[in-house]
């Protein structure tokens, strides 16, 4: 058996060779069947123009066709709740994505899955197309939580779900959300049990945040609820931290645990700063150099598609942009902020900025060097956001 710090190693290593000529293609189905509380993201509750957007992401999808010339390792279906497509809409898409460019033989293709769309036949279904992860929404098994986050299920079909998928889907991750004023530390502990009990080997967990014009602010705003407990939410940071590494999850980016052999590699990809192609309304797209983006709107999206043009617009990336995107990504990651490749993608200059900037974050011990590489310590995990745009300060200094 090999340590622990000899398997991370490997993974690493492993994941790097893989993904060095990788291009992910990520797809984004902006319908839910109700809004959760605290949600942001792009969709809308009418399912009624789903056909209609089918056809324009197709469109979509071929009119792109030339923008990568790199393999397609993985693919993603994301929302809003992919798990509302039918099946055939769901083969439709990957044939289309199959058709129009150069896929791996096994690629990773990911299905984002809300527990009140998962029945058995559903599942079983799934399993005959050529997805082959699924990601699930669970959130919490408590009900208390769930009704608060205004979830579209309840405890028992979480559980339900998870305990048919398992058995059908070898590789399935799951989200939970911490932080949450209904949840306590024990609720916490159980939540993370029954994850592991269910033999889930990929959690994706993230500290509940009010993002504006969400529900969840209009009812902090109106004192409906208290603000959220930075406090406890941290020490639920850590809580997961800990019970995840003593069952073996290699913490590998700062909201996302897996076991050996089941890191996510579409994700991966991204913050390993590699390129990938987003479409349907709100999807980002990152070439290296250029980042575009989808309009956020289902209508629009739809009607600017049928006059076979694209929806989106784009923007060139400075050399501050994509350092400041190297230091925010890499110090989320067990890969850290490569030392070396600092100097040679951005100079010496950026590098002695780069390096002066951190140390009292190093004499803190929230930020480290090891083996030419600047990573977070775990001290410094939970404080990652504040820290990474304290470095991004560059305009101060002459480069
Ligand atoms: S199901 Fe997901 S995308 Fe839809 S509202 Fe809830 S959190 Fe947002």
């Amino acid at each position: 058996m090999k340590s622990g710090l000899k398997n991370n190693k490997l993974e690493v290593f492993i994941v790097q060779k893989r993904i060095s000529k990788m291009s992910g293609i990520y797809l984004h189905i902006p319908f839910c069947k109700q809004a959760c509380s605290y949600c942001d993201f792009h969709f809308s509750t009418l399912l009624k123009k789903k056909e209609e957007f089918i056809n324009a992401i197709t469109k979509e999808l071929i009119l792109r066709k030339r923008e990568i010339n790199e393999q397609v390792e993985t693919i993603y279906f994301g929302g809003g709740t992919p798990s509302l497509l039918t099946n055939e809409e769901i083969k439709h898409l990957i044939s289309t994505v199959y058709s129009n460019y150069s896929v791996i033989t096994n690629p990773e293709i990911t299905l984002e899955a809300n527990p009140d769309d998962l029945t058995k036949e559903k599942i079983v279904t799934l399993a005959k197309t050529k997805i082959n992860r699924l990601s699930i929404g669970i959130q919490s098994f408590f009900n208390e939580d769930l009704q608060f986050m205004k979830r579209a299920h309840n405890a028992a079909e979480a559980i339900k779900t998870i305990t048919i998928a398992v058995g059908i889907f070898d590789n399935i991750t799951i989200d939970l959300i911490y932080g949450t004023p209904t949840l306590s530390n024990k609720n916490w502990k159980k939540n993370i049990e029954i994850a592991l009990d269910l033999g889930i080997n990929h959690i994706s967990s993230y500290a509940l945040t009010v993002e504006s014009k969400t529900l969840l602010e209009q009812q902090i705003n109106s004192n409906k609820i208290k603000p959220l407990n930075e406090k406890k939410a941290a020490e639920q940071f850590y809580i997961l931290k800990e019970i995840l590494e003593k069952n073996k999850f290699i913490h590998y980016e700062i909201s996302n645990f897996a076991k050996e052999g089941y890191f996510s590699k579409h994700n991966t990809s991204y913050w390993l700063g590699k390129k990938y192609l987003g479409f349907g309304p709100s999807a980002h797209s990152f070439t290296g150099k250029q980042r575009s983006w989808n309009v956020a709107n289902n209508a629009k999206y739809i009607k600017i598609l049928t006059t076979n043009k694209l929806p989106s617009q784009t923007e060139n990336l400075s050399q501050n942009n994509l350092f400041n995107e190297t230091i925010m990504i890499g110090l989320r990651t067990i890969w850290g902020v490569s030392l070396s490749k600092i100097e040679s993608n951005f100079g010496k200059n950026r590098l002695d900025f780069l390096l002066k900037k951190a140390q009292k974050h190093i004499d803190n011990k929230t930020l480290k060097i090891s083996t030419n590489k600047l990573v977070a310590t775990k001290k410094g995990k939970f404080l990652i956001d504040g820290i990474t745009s304290d470095l991004f300060k560059v305009d101060e200094v002459k480069l």
